[in-house]
């Protein structure tokens, strides 16, 4: 079977590709290396991926009509894991407009290809921002969500209106699915842990929004949520969205001091005030996708932040 990965050699598409191309599958990974974050940091997730058989790689932009037409009609892949966007609320603030383009006018791109080649199932990745602040704990999928708190969070939300619009229209079977807080190796230099271990291990300060205290993130294992869109990959649905988090939302203070025990530097710590792009807490109830997607996730919060110490710091060796 062909798999389409968007945004392969991102964070979450690399892993995804790693674990298709494990059970066997034939995987196109389309990937445009936009330098948010270091291309070549994005090469090197891909590294594994290149060396098998079964993994053919394009790079393009999914804004672009005649790649992704090519891509539908060279290979047919019959899923598609949409995972290519600009992430990131605050860092869309200043730039809404590329955003956009991306998230919404890439993703219709995407979506318009996938429905003219019939695909047989399509896995949408949409976030927690879109449940903004105003939801009660802990966040259920058919919560309100019309008020994003950023640029970024409108978009996601757009992306999924248009998924459900295409899918009424063409019945094509797709899966939203909401990601909460993902970590672990090669997780995104401009989130935590990364951005925090990194300014520890400089011995910088790190910014804490209200002190880290009564501020809670839903972390969310990165092997977590690749078997989270591998389920939903396997499992055809009309049109569901699911929420995949950890279910267990910890208070930055505490992640902090978790972060110091495992590395064994010290943070040294800037507070200020919490963005307005930014919720109090994220929380995902995961029952539906517990039902539907068999989704359970697995690894608590002290051995994953250790995976990823474990991660940065052979990333960080010296090359010989
Ligand atoms: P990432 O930036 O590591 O991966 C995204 C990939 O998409 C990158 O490799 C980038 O080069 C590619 N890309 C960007 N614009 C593109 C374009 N125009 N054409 C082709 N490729 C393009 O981010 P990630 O953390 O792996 O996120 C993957 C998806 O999950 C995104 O849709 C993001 O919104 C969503 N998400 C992530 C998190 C998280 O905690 N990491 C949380 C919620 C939602």
């Amino acid at each position: 079977m062909t798999y389409l990965v968007t945004g392969a050699a991102g964070f979450i598409g690399s892993h995804l590709v790693d674990r298709l191309l494990a059970r066997g599958e034939q995987v196109i990974g389309f990937d445009n290396f936009v330098d948010y974050y270091s291309p070549d940091r994005k090469r090197r997730n891909l590294a594994q991926a290149m060396q098998q058989p079964g993994f053919t790689l394009i790079e393009g932009d999914i804004r672009d009509p005649d790649t992704v037409a090519h891509i539908f009609t060279r290979y047919r892949p019959r899923f598609v894991a949409h995972l290519a966007a600009m992430p990131g609320p605050r860092p869309s603030i200043a730039n809404p407009q590329l955003y956009e383009a991306v998230n919404v006018g890439g993703s219709l791109v995407i979506l318009d290809y996938a429905r003219r080649s019939e695909v047989e199932n399509l896995v949408l990745a949409s976030t927690s921002s879109v449940y903004g602040k105003t939801n009660r704990v802990p966040f259920r999928e058919d919560d309100n969500t019309d008020r994003p708190l950023s640029p970024y969070a409108a978009t996601k939300k757009a992306a999924e209106v248009l998924a459900y619009t295409f899918h009424s229209l063409y019945g094509i079977p797709t899966s939203v699915v909401r990601f909460f807080t993902v970590y672990g190796p090669r997780g995104r230099p401009d989130m935590t842990p990364y951005l925090f271990v990194e300014r520890m291990v400089r011995g910088q300060p790190i910014t804490l929004f209200n002190g880290g205290e009564n501020l809670f993130r839903d972390y969310t294992y990165i092997d977590d949520i690749v078997s989270g869109v591998i389920n939903a990959l396997d499992r055809p649905h009309p049109y569901e969205i699911f929420n995949l988090g950890h279910s267990q939302p910890v208070e930055l203070r505490r992640f902090v001091n978790l972060l110091e025990q495992i590395t064994g530097y010290p943070a040294q710590i800037e507070i200020k005030p919490l963005p307005a792009t930014e919720p109090p807490i994220t929380y995902a109830d995961t029952t539906k996708a517990g039902q539907l997607l068999d989704f359970a996730p697995r690894v608590a919060i002290e051995e994953g932040l250790a995976r990823f110490w474990a991660w940065y710091c052979d990333e960080h060796q010296p090359q010989h």
